[in-house]
């Protein structure tokens, strides 16, 4: 039994590779949440290749950080040149607790950048918030977070929701009865068992379903993405994320973890602010003094 329950904790994540590969594999396959289908034949299949063609559906990831947050260095113009040349349609920078990252990137392409960010709550499940305009303070309560995200008609999307150390079900719980969306594939969610927990969960909840990278570094960008029907607003993006393809490419090494800390660490030793909280002195100098960023 024990043997058992060890091969379901390691065994293989739900997405194997596919989706834009497709286009190159002999033998498409098409990836669908739980697992991967050979590609339809006949009159579906013109439909499916149409599709590809004209190129309705787009390559998005929902869940990516720039050195606004307290564990990364990637500096935005980096970032959205990485995310293009992954072949990203679109990406939405989710820094902890700020939408500065975010904003500085939208505006260097804005066709690119969906604006969200990742809020550390009250009772400590992350909560993302997608289409923001404003920024959303942490230490505040699930149910508050998810209200003010709705308030600026933003999308709830519920991160990781098993993805961690120490009462995993209770912050799952919190962060999937607010959502609209869940990430049933964090490619940063080393243990298989936190991803299939998520998709089994979200699949008895009747809610969509969505994979994000979780990216920190520049190498990161494209381990994962959503396929959906292509989007303009927040809303069109309600309508066209239930019918989406979450695909997981790779899952990053646990000691990524442990480079992310050591970047925090660093980050807080040096000092280092996030760039919009800097203060500029009469002289035009950037003062120190402004508090660490997140
Ligand atoms: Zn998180
Ligand atoms: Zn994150």
């Amino acid at each position: 039994m024990a043997a058992l329950e060890v091969a379901r904790w390691l065994g293989p994540a739900p997405f194997p590779p596919s989706a834009v590969d497709r286009h190159k594999a002999r033998t498409p396959q098409i990836p669908i949440a739980g697992g991967t289908f050979p590609a339809p034949s006949g009159i579906w299949g013109t439909f499916y290749y149409m599709d590809i063609a004209v190129g309705t559906n787009v390559k998005v990831d929902l869940h990516a950080h720039t050195r606004y947050s307290r564990d990364s260095t990637l500096m935005p113009r980096e970032f959205v040149a990485r995310a293009r040349g992954a072949g990203l349609d679109r990406i939405a920078v989710t820094d902890h607790n700020t939408i500065d990252g975010a904003q500085e990137a939208s505006a260097i392409d804005p066709s690119l950048i969906i604006v969200g960010e990742e809020i550390d709550t009250r009772e400590r499940t992350h909560l993302i918030g997608l289409f923001l305009h404003q920024a959303i303070p942490r230490g505040l309560r699930v149910r508050e977070v998810a209200g003010r995200i709705r308030e600026q008609g933003g999308v709830v999307y519920a991160p990781h929701p098993f993805a961690y150390p120490w009462a995993a079900e209770r912050h799952a719980l919190e962060a999937m009865s607010v959502a609209d969306v869940v990430e049933v594939f964090n490619a940063r969610a080393f243990l298989p068992i936190w991803n299939r927990r998520a998709f089994s969960a979200a699949r008895s909840m009747g809610l969509p379903v969505a994979a994000g990278s979780d990216s920190h570094f520049a190498h990161e960008i494209g381990a994962a993405w959503t396929e959906l029907p292509a989007f303009g607003s927040a809303d069109e993006f309600r309508r066209s994320v239930a019918s989406a393809a979450p695909v997981g490419l790779r899952t990053q090494t646990p000691f990524i973890h442990c480079v992310s800390l050591a970047v925090q660490m660093g980050k807080a030793f040096a000092g280092v602010v996030s760039p919009k909280r800097q203060v500029t002195d009469r002289d035009g100098r950037q003062s120190p003094l402004a508090e660490a960023g997140q």
